[in-house]
């Protein structure tokens, strides 16, 4: 049985399956790609062939334009296979966004996962991850130190839903990631009970439309009104999702005096939300957290974990000690949702 490390190999472009002739996640446009989620450290322009769910695929035309998403576009529902010359495609829900799945490859009796970007914590607007067993695990690393530890999002949103109580003359801007964080909030406020209109900046207005069409309920949504007249604010005691660094945008000063606050599993770092002026920072993360991480490197039961990017060093560590063997493959270009250089680039 040949081990993965003989038939996946990291290319400058990124990780590629050498006799299935085609890259996972690459970096830069390549012959054929599958990708395993829309974000778009993963999700690059212009490949020939693109491989992946129909929701991703859907997500990758509405950011980089029909043209730019894959000149041949093929969609792979969750659980069933293809065979890619001799290769075995699976794709698998990671349960990170809409559409976001697990590579899984099998080539002469060997089996290798490539998880993407994924969370174990509930999501009402995708499927659950689900552990499948391997010979190779490869998994990200984002939020890999023991600090890290994610609440549940229920509770994070009754904390924004208090705060709402508290202030009636108050918006409330929340920061939050337009591809996946934004729907997700919207979907746990929903499950929290709050009925309420939840305002959108525009910037986020296409992907919740999208998520709408594949079957995720958000209910009322409505764009960020113009104040009447000059010096007047609006939407006192509301909800308003903007991208990370809207609040320091002209645009917020429309908002009534508003409670500023981001969802991030970085917010568990409280110098961090300090130093941007978040009043009330959410942790909310759609990357396993410290425990989770460890908990699905035992659930698949590889005996040998790539990283791919993070903290490879502290979960490697951890690995050695659980007699996992870690790999760290460096790879280049990744991260884009929840990642240190998108808040510094919010701070700017
Ligand atoms: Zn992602
Ligand atoms: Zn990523």
């Amino acid at each position: 049985m040949p081990h993965p490390d003989t038939w996946l190999r990291v290319l400058p472009q990124g990780l590629f399956c050498e006799p299935g002739d085609f890259f996972i996640d690459p970096v830069s446009a390549v012959e054929r790609a599958v990708i395993s989620h829309g974000h778009s450290d993963h999700a690059r322009p212009d490949h020939n062939a693109v491989l992946a769910t129909e929701a991703t695929l859907a997500i990758m035309a509405a950011r980089l334009g029909e043209g730019r998403a894959g000149r041949v576009q093929q969609a792979l529902a969750y659980g069933q296979s293809i065979e890619q010359k001799g290769v075995r495609i699976t794709l698998v829900p990671a349960g990170h966004v809409l559409g976001s799945a697990q590579v899984v490859l099998e080539w002469q009796g060997s089996r290798a996962v490539i998880s993407g970007d994924y969370k174990r914590q509930e999501d009402p607007t995708c499927l659950p991850f689900q552990p499948v067993p391997c010979d190779v695990f490869v998994t990200e690393a984002t939020f890999a130190l023991p600090v890290f530890r994610h609440p549940p999002a229920q509770a994070e949103m009754r904390r924004l839903l208090e705060s709402v109580a508290l202030f009636p003359d108050r918006g409330h801007l929340v920061g939050c990631y337009a591809l996946g964080k934004c729907q997700r909030l919207i979907a746990e406020l929903r499950q929290a009970g709050f009925d309420r209109p939840i305002y959108l900046h525009g910037a986020q207005a296409a992907m919740c439309a999208l998520y709408q069409r594949f079957g995720v309920e958000l209910g009322e949504l409505l764009p960020v009104p113009r104040p009447q007249k000059r010096g007047e604010t609006v939407l006192a005691g509301e909800i308003v999702l903007a991208p990370p660094s809207a609040e320091s945008n002209p645009w917020a000063r429309r908002l009534a005096d508003p409670v500023t606050a981001l969802a991030s599993g970085w917010m568990r770092v409280r110098q961090r939300a300090k130093a941007r002026g978040v009043e009330l920072p959410l942790v909310v993360s759609d990357h396993a957290d410290w425990p989770d991480l460890l908990e699905t490197i035992e659930e698949v039961g590889a005996p040998e974990v790539w990283v791919t990017h993070g903290r490879e060093d502290a979960l490697i560590h951890a690995l050695a000690q659980h007699g996992v063997r870690g790999r760290a493959l460096h790879l280049l270009g990744r991260e884009e949702d929840e990642t240190e250089a998108d808040i510094a680039e919010a701070e700017a």
